[in-house]
This record gives C-alpha cells, sequence and structure tokens, in this order.
C-alpha cells in the first residue's frame, strides 16, 4: 500500500478513506496481521495492524523489507496523448524503471491538458504491481519551448523522429550518463519544434525503425531500449 506518511522504524501509519476501506473490507486485515508499505522514498516496510475499528485503522512500522531502490538516471518526456493512452505510458515507465515522467505540450498535441492526480495514481497503482519502491517522479505540463529553454546542459536528449535519425543500437551506447527520450504526439512535432529540438547541444535525433509508431509504442519501445542498456 502506497502512503504519504514518512515511514520507519516504530512509525504509526494511520490509514482512513479508501485504503482502510480495501484493508478492512476486501482484504479483511485483523489486528497484528502484516501490510507491506511504500512511501516513495524510504524502502518497502513492514507494518503491523494495530488499532483497527471500522472504518479506520493504525498500522505500525516493524522492519524494513526492501531499501530505496536505485533507478537509472532516465527521463521519459512525451506530449499528451488521449487518456487511457498516456495512462499507459505511465503504468509502464513506472514498470521499466523511469525516473521522471515529463508530460510536454506541443503544437500539434491532441490534448492539451493532464490529470495530473490520475496520472500520479496510475503510478502508484503501477509501483505496487511491480514491487518498485521509489515512484517516478511526475513533472508539471509544461510547452516544449520551456523544457527545451531550460533543458540540463548534461542531460542526453534522444529526440524520437521518425523523419530520420541514428538507429537506436547506435545512438544509446554512444551517449552514457543522464539521459531523457522526447518522444511527440498523434500528429508529430512541426517543423519548427523539429528544428529547436534539433538546435538543443545534446540532442540526438534517433529513428525507432521503419515503421511509424503510436506515441505510446515510441514511449514504451524507448524506454524500454534504454534500460536493457543500462542494466535495470
Ligand atoms: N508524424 C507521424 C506520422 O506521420 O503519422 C505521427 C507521429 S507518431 C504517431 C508519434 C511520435 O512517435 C513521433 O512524434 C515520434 O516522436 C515517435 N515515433 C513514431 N514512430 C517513430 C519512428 N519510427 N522513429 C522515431 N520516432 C518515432
Amino acid at each position: 500500500l502506497h502512503v504519504e506518511t514518512q515511514l520507519g522504524d516504530g512509525v504509526a501509519v494511520p490509514v482512513d478513506g479508501n485504503p482502510a476501506h480495501y484493508l478492512i473490507s476486501v482484504m479483511r486485515v485483523k489486528p497484528d496481521d502484516i501490510v507491506l508499505l511504500f512511501d516513495g522514498r524510504s524502502g518497502e516496510w513492514a507494518a503491523r495492524v494495530r488499532d483497527m475499528r471500522k472504518r479506520d485503522l493504525v498500522l505500525e512500522c516493524v522492519r524494513q523489507t526492501k531499501a530505496i531502490e536505485h533507478v537509472p538516471d532516465f527521463w521519459l518526456c512525451c506530449a499528451p496523448i488521449r487518456k487511457g493512452r498516456i495512462d499507459l505510458i505511465a503504468e509502464k515507465a513506472c514498470e521499466l524503471g523511469v525516473a521522471k515522467l515529463q508530460p510536454v505540450l506541443t503544437r500539434r498535441a491532441v490534448v492539451d491538458k493532464l490529470n495530473l492526480d490520475r496520472l500520479h495514481a496510475h503510478l502508484v497503482e503501477a509501483a505496487e504491481q511491480c514491487g518498485r519502491t521509489a515512484l517516478p517522479e511526475l513533472g508539471g505540463l509544461i510547452k516544449l519551448e520551456a523544457l527545451l529553454r531550460d533543458w540540463p546542459e548534461d542531460r542526453w536528449l534522444f529526440f524520437a523522429d521518425e523523419t530520420g535519425g541514428a538507429p537506436l543500437a547506435e545512438a544509446l551506447p554512444a551517449h552514457q550518463g543522464g539521459a531523457a527520450f522526447l518522444i511527440g504526439p498523434e500528429g508529430g512535432f512541426d517543423p519548427a519544434e523539429r528544428d529547436a529540438i534539433r538546435a538543443v547541444a545534446r540532442a540526438v535525433p534517433v529513428s525507432l525503425g521503419p515503421r511509424i509508431l503510436r506515441a505510446e509504442t515510441a514511449a514504451i519501445a524507448a524506454a524500454s531500449a534504454w534500460m536493457t542498456l543500462n542494466g535495470d
């Protein structure tokens, strides 16, 4: 279960609302049962059911079961696409060990707003399912111009460019260190955006093969290629 309380030895974690309903009515926990908790920054903790009432309970951390994991320093920057599909990107990015998911507003984006709470909930759900203890960071929706203007000098920007770019298998190994993949929206990037991205000092246009992939396919393919190479 994901909790906001910072976990630690003997820490009491009050649980109410839906999570309490899930534990009490669905999982039917009883006093002294053990629940696994994570807060996204302290690893995973076994917590004992201590005080239990009809609609809420208190869990007490008894031991750490997993340390906070190291995830490779990889960001996935993608345009907001239709609801179910950006949720899929969030879920797969979490499973694949992406460190940060950064939504980027581009000119041809079909969708121009995002429900970050919903996306965060998908990241938490995916982390619970795959046993990831460090939640991916979720950036707020920013314009492509702002992303490029403030791009960190020491971070490679692999730009998924279906109009031409180095094959992934060549580009990735040649550029180690902090990296990011930038994936366009359903309508792709417009020519001026393409030029602006290529003008970034550490931009590396890469091809994901001869076919035009859906944005979510491109995002998942890019993340899995980078994770495979970087041994996560
Ligand atoms: N311009 C595309 C078209 O002609 O239909 C639409 C964009 S594609 C659906 C969405 C994004 O996925 C692209 O902006 C690009 O970032 C990435 N992408 C798709 N196929 C790719 C490929 N073969 N190589 C590199 N990137 C690709």
